[in-house]
């Protein structure tokens, strides 16, 4: 039995004749760029997300740009990032021209540690990004009163946490203001590029209306020098055809990520997601963590079960952030999180059987490593 890391494919052709038609509908409509398609998906979305507004915009980088660009973010400023996070979250705030200050995570949990998130702020801080990892919201009802104690913005970083929930609140409205993703292969995918900031502040809601559209209000009159980030009408539509699955599609990864909690309990050298009770994970990503990570990958690729690094290389130490000049060593947790993670086959089409099939998959090769030659 092989198991891929995730069948984008079997998960759109589920939806194969409602999305043929939501095509259609478009094709027909003559009307491609903000229209009814993308208000109609914004109004389904916002309601998901228990928020009052959700704008729909390029993709999920421009979506927590477009936050922070709104917000009046700028050179000079600080904003504190997860010093372990997929890098759209930093580049964000270097493309306002500020400057991301990582905090190390909680190792139990991958998100922002709230200890250290007090000891980074300093006059220059602006706001927070704090990342929902794996579909896990960060720990909300920490980091929300350091916020506030300092004046500080809270911007969560939804990408991967369509639908997670903290405190029984949902993703979406726990902060200031959220950004989503709907890359193909998140949550709530696309078939290509997209994203939404939600809001229940109305002033930022229009603020980024704006600013999507060329900082223009009305066609041909610029109040502000804005960008092209729009979600277009074809994946407003498409995506508000899966956005009603997507309740039973985390469902399903949450029933996997069950399986696997289960069978993989108790190996010594393997660490599991830990999930404290506040907490209703939705899965993006079921991550699990070993000294001899690259060795597993290898084992189980040959075993036929596919996985993925999320993610190799800390940003901090990317070429791209050569200029902030960190060196290895200096944010110890988020290397050896990314020296150590492995991402296991996980998704709304995959079966419990396939589930089982990898944990007893894992075990065999974990004891097979364990063996000297
Ligand atoms: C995917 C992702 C993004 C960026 O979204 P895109 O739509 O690819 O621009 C940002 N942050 C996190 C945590 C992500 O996983």
């Amino acid at each position: 039995m092989n198991v891929p890391f995730l069948d984008l494919k079997a998960i759109n052709l589920a939806h194969a004749a409602e999305l043929e038609a939501a095509f259609q509908r478009v094709l027909q409509s003559g009307w491609y760029v903000l229209g009814q398609e993308v208000a109609n998906f914004e109004a389904h979305f916002a309601r998901y997300c228990d928020s009052q507004h959700a704008i729909g915009v390029a993709n999920g980088l421009d979506a927590i740009f477009l936050i922070l660009r709104a917000y009046g973010i700028g050179p000079g400023d600080e904003v504190i990032v997860p010093s372990n996070t997929f890098i759209a979250t930093w580049l964000a705030v270097s493309h306002c021209g500020a400057v991301p200050v990582p905090v190390e995570p909680l190792e139990a949990s991958y998100n922002l540690d709230p200890a250290r998130l007090a000891a980074a702020i300093t006059p220059r801080t602006k706001a927070i990004i704090a990342v929902h990892l794996y579909g896990q919201t960060a720990d909300m009802a920490a980091i929300l009163p350091i916020a506030r104690q300092h004046g500080l913005k809270v911007i969560e970083d939804a990408a991967q946490a369509h639908g997670a929930r903290c405190h029984g609140g949902v993703a979406g409205q726990l902060g200031d203001a959220a950004a989503f993703s709907f890359y193909p292969g998140k949550n709530l995918g696309a078939l290509g590029d997209g994203g939404a900031v939600t809001t229940n502040d109305a002033a930022l809601a229009e603020q980024i209306r704006t600013l999507r559209n060329y900082g223009s209000k009305v066609k041909y009159y610029n109040d502000v020098a804005g960008y092209n980030s729009r979600l277009d009408e074809l994946q407003a539509a498409l995506l508000d055809v899966k956005l009603q699955t997507l309740d039973q599609d985390n469902a399903q990864r949450r029933a996997i990520a069950a399986v696997y909690q289960q069978e993989l309990a108790g190996i010594a050298g393997l660490t599991l997601p830990q999930v404290p009770d506040w907490a209703e994970p939705v899965w993006h990503l079921y991550v699990i963590r070993h000294a001899q990570r690259d060795a597993l990958a290898q084992a189980l690729a040959q075993a036929g079960i596919g996985t993925i690094v999320h993610y190799p290389v800390p940003p901090h130490l990317q070429p791209a952030y050569a200029e902030l000049g960190y060196q290895p060593g200096q944010l110890p947790l988020a290397e050896a999180i990314h020296r150590e993670v492995l991402s296991l086959p996980m998704g709304p089409t995959m079966s419990l059987d396939q589930a089982r099939h990898v944990a007893a998959t894992l075990r065999a090769c974990l004891a097979q490593l364990a063996q000297p030659n």
